[in-house]
């Protein structure tokens, strides 16, 4: 009975190949063996014989079988027998897509399609599939095939029928490529903060190396289960993986969100409410009170500005990258965990991160991969596209660092350790939080320098806001029933009891829901906003004033191109919180307003009251390092002998030319510490 069943699969599958995929076999016959794949798409086996979908579903196992006996059976018109050939089924219809979390006892032994992103992936190895053993005794000579991971060896010899021992020719054996990936589920099919899951998945053959980490993917395959086992030898408890039988790689046209036609006509009409850039502005993390600039630029950054390509084959990021600063327990944290919720594709994570792939990625070897290196994608590759948040940005490993500038600028991270060389996407925006160096700001510090990162990782933030928590009465009175209000409406709901007076809860309540406020940045990213001449000239004319205002004392280049671009990208981002194709004189001005705002945050000399982006870029302001130059000089000029120059004089000859004896004491003990000046005996200076 089963036999027959056998049959007429194959006979099936023979008269629909020869029927329907007669051009795909032909040309698959002439370029193999170096191709060994054909590729059927479900809906038209479906519109063959739905059965036949329905046994691929119940009955993988066989079904592929039977396909392949048939594909094999097929009369070419040409010399060539295809012997060894995989057929792969596509573009699953019939069933929905399982979500890994979804994935349950009856699905062992089906045929599922699961999405996600790849998370790690190994290097691919070759894989033992038939063993040629020889009879060390009798020298007789016999096969056994492979499969799992575990190494079959003969029982016993087929010819002298003793327990061998045996031998294993390489050469006559049979070797398959072989890797072992990872997806996790994809960002946007979470919501509230929910942990991603994983699954493991087995790739053979043609289809190895296709998909590198970050890569979105359709995972089509045969679910398995396997007995796990502990110290004590086999467990009652088995876990699964997917022996993949295709695998798509979706790039662009990645369904984001599903956006339904009046979710459509009810974002057209909010994008035409006058109130529209303040009303979203107020569904930022309303549970936070303040932070008028930050909720704007977390907007802002939301919505992001307009990647570009140049003819020359480069690229411009449009993501808008932020950075908070700010003393513990001002709700830094929450505000991250708001907009990665908020955004369509938010990934959130700490720095100090406990996965080995930590901010960027890594290669590693571990358990995973059974002795492979594995290449794993950490928070910003898989925020490709999206948003990365991350907190304490800070306390990042150092190997995170270096790949942090190039994920950052270039939006790529590129990986050559061990077997393993490729490059990763990272075109996400980033979002990060960071205390300062002492834990406080110290308000007698220039800022930059108690921002704990590299300048020139600081430098590459379209935004650097810091946060100072001061005690103000009136303003904590505010926060404090800000906070109450929030706490009560948090009790309300848990009782379900409707007593709160409307206006308290107004504050709370965001103005326009998560949902429908994810789905209106999702619709937004479709619009491509372009500078009017109005608004190019202003923020040029802003740009070229800034620029200015540095010469006019000999000052460094305080402001870098990097802030026109980013005053471009957060001009678009602000067209497009109103879907507009223009950027226009509003828009500037908002973008011009806000990195206004955040240079006085950060990048005011607090000496002279100038812009001086390079106290950021240096960490050291301008009035600062003339009087380091200052200082070094004196000790040259005093240092006669080249046994050093007497701290004593140092000081006196300072406080002539009007460097305060606490400055010069606050300069010589930095510069001693980062060993620019040493004291070869004590009291004695020399400069390095
Ligand atoms: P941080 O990450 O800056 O150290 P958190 O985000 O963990 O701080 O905030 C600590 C707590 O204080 C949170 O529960 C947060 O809601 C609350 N909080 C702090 N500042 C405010 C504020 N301005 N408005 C409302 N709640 C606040
Ligand atoms: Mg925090």
């Amino acid at each position: 009975m089963s036999t027959t069943t056998q049959q007429t699969l194959s006979q099936k599958f023979e008269n629909f190949l020869t029927r329907y995929y007669k051009n795909q076999v032909m040309e698959l016959a002439k370029s193999y063996p170096q191709k060994k794949s054909l590729k059927i798409e479900f809906k038209d086996l479906n519109n063959y014989d739905p059965e036949l979908c329905d046994k691929l579903i119940e009955k993988p196992d066989k079904t592929i079988n039977s396909a392949q006996n048939a594909l094999k059976n097929i009369d070419l018109p040409i010399d060539k027998k295809l012997e060894d050939t995989n057929i792969r089924f596509i573009e699953l219809t019939k069933s929905e897509k399982v979500l890994a979390r979804n994935i349950r006892s009856h699905h062992i032994g089906q045929f599922i399609s699961l999405e996600g992103i790849i998370r790690k992936a190994t290097e691919v190895r070759p894989k033992l599939t038939k063993a040629h053993f020889e009879c060390l005794r009798c020298g007789h000579e016999q096969k056994i095939k492979q499969d799992g991971n575990d190494f079959k060896e003969p029982y016993e010899c087929n010819g002298c029928e003793r327990k061998g021992p045996f031998d294993l020719n390489e050469d006559k054996s049979e070797f398959m490529d072989s890797q072992k990936i990872q997806i996790q589920e994809v960002p946007e099919k979470l919501r509230g903060g929910e942990q991603p899951q994983d699954i493991n998945i087995q790739v053979e053959d043609d289809i190895t190396g296709k998909g590198v980490p970050g890569n979105r993917v359709i995972i089509n395959g045969i679910l398995r289960s396997y007995q796990k086992t502990n110290t004590k030898g086999k467990t009652n408890l088995f876990d699964v993986y997917v022996d993949c039988n295709s695998i798509e790689i979706k790039e662009q046209e990645f369904r984001e969100i599903e956006i339904t036609e009046q979710e459509k006509e009810k974002i057209i009409e909010l994008s035409q409410d006058e109130e529209i850039y303040q009303k979203i502005i107020d569904s930022i993390a309303p549970s936070i009170y303040g932070y008028k600039n930050v909720k704007e630029a977390m907007t802002l950054q939301l919505f992001s500005g307009v990647p570009k390509k140049l003819p020359d084959g480069s690229r411009i990021r449009g993501d808008i990258h932020t950075l908070l600063v700010g003393d513990p327990g001002i709700g830094k944290s929450q505000i991250l965990r708001y907009v990665s919720n908020l955004a369509p594709r938010g990934v959130y994570a700490s720095g100090k991160s406990s996965t080995s792939a930590g901010l960027t990625a890594a290669a590693v070897r571990d358990e995973f991969g059974d002795g492979k290196w594995t290449l794993e994608a950490g928070a910003l590759v898989l925020a490709d596209k999206g948003i990365a948040t991350i907190d304490e940005i800070d306390k990042m490993d150092s190997k995170d660092r270096s790949a942090l500038h190039e994920a950052m600028e270039q939006q790529r991270i590129s990986i050559a350790k061990a077997g393993i060389t490729a490059t990763l996407q990272s075109r996400c925006a980033l979002l990060g939080a960071a205390n300062p160096k002492y834990g406080r700001f110290d308000e007698y510090e220039p800022i930059g320098e108690q921002i704990d990162l590299e300048p020139t990782l600081l430098s590459r933030f379209d935004l650097i806001f810091t946060l100072q928590d001061e005690p103000d009465e009136d303003e904590d009175s505010k926060i404090a029933s800000h906070i109450m209000t929030s706490h009560e409406t948090g009790e309300i709901s848990h009782r379900n009891r409707g007593t709160e007076s409307d206006s308290d809860i107004g504050d709370i309540e965001p103005v326009i829901e998560p949902d429908m406020m994810r789905k209106y940045i999702a619709f937004s990213k479709q619009v491509t906003p372009v500078l009017t001449p109005d608004a190019k000239e202003q923020m040029k004319e802003f740009y070229i004033d800034l620029r200015a205002a540095g010469e006019e004392d000999e000052s460094p280049v305080p402001v870098t191109a990097r802030q026109l671009e980013a005053l471009i990208r957060l001009a678009e981002a602000s067209a497009r919180t109103r879907l507009s194709e223009d950027v226009v004189d509003v828009d500037a001005k908002r973008a011009i307003n806000i990195v206004k705002e955040c240079l006085k945050d950060v990048g005011v000399d607090p000496e002279t009251g100038e812009y001086d982006i390079d106290m950021l870029a240096t960490g050291t302001s301008k009035s600062q390092r003339d009087k380091i130059r200052a200082l070094k000089e004196i000790i040259d000029e005093l240092d006669q002998g080249g046994s050093g120059a007497s701290k004593q004089e140092v000081v006196e000859e300072a406080e002539d030319r009007g460097i305060s004896e606490k400055d010069v004491h606050d300069i010589i003990q930095r510069l001693r510490e980062k060993g620019d000046i040493i004291e070869p005996k004590t009291g004695n200076l020399r400069t390095a």
